[in-house]
């Protein structure tokens, strides 16, 4: 029992080099949110960007320019 407690130690040890940090999110599924319903569909009235990827919020300056480094990343086609 005391070999095999000796294993499994060793296995434990060797995953935690695997634990690497969480990959960056690129915010590609930002959606745009209203906090007024009659503005909803307004992009200069916009409250705040929500993504649906890592749950963050950003403000409507930042949203828009994630957003714009999205488009100018994207391959010409
Ligand atoms: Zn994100």
């Amino acid at each position: 029992m005391g070999l095999f407690d000796r294993f499994s130690k060793r296995k434990e040890e060797s995953t935690t080099t695997e634990d690497l940090p969480p990959p960056q999110c690129p915010h590609t599924a930002l959606v745009p949110r209203w906090d007024q319903l009659d503005d909803m569909g307004k992009e200069d009235l916009v409250s705040h960007y929500y993504c649906e990827g890592c749950s963050s919020t950003f403000t409507r300056e930042e949203g828009e320019r994630i957003m714009r480094e999205l488009k100018n990343n994207l391959p010409m086609n």
